[in-house]
């Protein structure tokens, strides 16, 4: 069976581009994958975070996985720090990782910004940890938002360096050609780079400092409602066909969130609300979000009330996952040449 692999950072307000670009693929894949999703907090301190802050925002994000649809029981589901074989992977693929892969990342620029310098090394090396995360588990396919792109290639570029610059040692070792596999990033759909509702060429994002740029899992209907009508749009009514959103990104945006809500198509939405005004169309979203969210967000605010037991599903998770990561650290440690015992 084909194995899935991905992970949410624990950074805070989970979002409507966090549902509809990672968590829903996550759930629809459970039918014909193996699969693994991963609360990634080692990720998530390569910025500042308040420890108390933290430790609520790894349990919520498991909350979310699972008011979401995830099964724990028959997938895994567990938070990064308590399967020490993502680090220590990590540094292996720091060094075959080259600085000059790691200075093309996009991410990067964007999150140290103006004062590069003051950048932690760990949000300059994220990618390497990222492929250690995927590959950890010899992940085959990976369900992502769009501004991952460059980091499954990235992934790809180490999988394939390392399996040629180990290429004798894996044969000497008795595996088959190719030690890691070359992960297929998973990018698909009609939202799988939501933008900020007040600045359409900004992705949606937990960091974003305006509570009005997106809307959280979390939301009751009041706050979508005020969020959606104050979305940033423009005065023309909406077109009739896909080709006429080019060049409109909050239009775009919308009716691809709407789209995504409804399982349905950026071209089908356009269908029932071509030449629409938008604030016919905006009640229409409204309707739309609070019913597929509102179910969510309750069902976390439930979960949350028992910490102990979202622990618990942590723990048997990173149980879980500390088998298949525990050997792949063996075989790869006896590729590498490091003595074990
Ligand atoms: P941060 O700002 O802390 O990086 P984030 O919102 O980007 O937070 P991540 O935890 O980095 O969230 O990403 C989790 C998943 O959500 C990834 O698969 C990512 O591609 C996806 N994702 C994030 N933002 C969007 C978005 N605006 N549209 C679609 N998918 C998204
Ligand atoms: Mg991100």
């Amino acid at each position: 069976v084909e194995r899935v692999f991905s992970g949410v950072q624990p950074t805070g307000n989970l979002h409507l581009g966090n549902y509809l670009g990672a968590i829903k693929r996550f759930v629809e894949l459970q039918k014909t994958h193996d699969c693994i999703y991963c609360v990634v907090d080692l990720h998530a301190i390569t910025v500042w975070q308040d420890p108390e802050e933290l430790r609520r925002h790894i349990r919520e994000v498991t909350a979310a996985f699972i008011a979401c649809g995830i099964d724990p029981k028959a997938h895994i589901v567990f938070n990064q720090s308590q399967v020490s074989g993502h680090a220590e992977l990590a540094w292996i693929f720091n060094c075959v990782a080259r600085m000059g892969w790691l200075n093309r990342m996009t991410q990067f620029k964007e999150k140290a910004g103006k004062d590069r310098e003051n950048a932690s090394v760990g949000l300059f090396a994220y990618p390497d940890l990222m492929a250690a995360d995927i590959l950890l588990y010899r992940a085959t396919h990976v369900p992502v938002g769009e501004d991952q792109k460059q980091h499954l290639e990235l992934t790809r570029d180490i999988a394939m360096k390392f399996n040629n610059d180990f290429s004798a040692s894996i044969a000497a070792n008795g595996h088959a050609d190719g030690y890691f596999p070359l992960t297929e990033p998973l990018i698909a759909g009609p939202a799988t780079r939501v933008m900020s509702l007040r600045d359409g060429a900004k992705k949606m994002s937990k960091s974003d400092p305006s509570d009005f740029s997106r809307i959280n899992l979390t939301d009751d209907a009041d706050a979508i409602a005020t969020k959606v009508r104050r979305a940033k749009t423009d005065p023309e009514p909406l077109p009739s066909e896909e080709e006429g959103l080019k060049g409109r990104p909050e239009a775009d945006n919308l009716v691809g969130i709407f789209a995504a809500l409804a399982d349905s198509s950026k071209s089908a939405v356009l269908a029932d609300y071509g030449n629409a005004q938008f604030s016919t169309f905006k009640g229409a979203l409204v309707d739309l979000a609070v019913a597929k969210l509102g179910p969510i967000g309750a069902e976390m605010q439930r979960l949350m009330g028992d910490l102990s037991a979202i622990d618990a599903i942590l723990a048997d998770g990173a149980g879980r996952a500390r088998v298949i990561a525990d050997e792949t650290i063996r075989q790869v440690k006896d590729i590498v040449g490091l003595v074990r015992s």
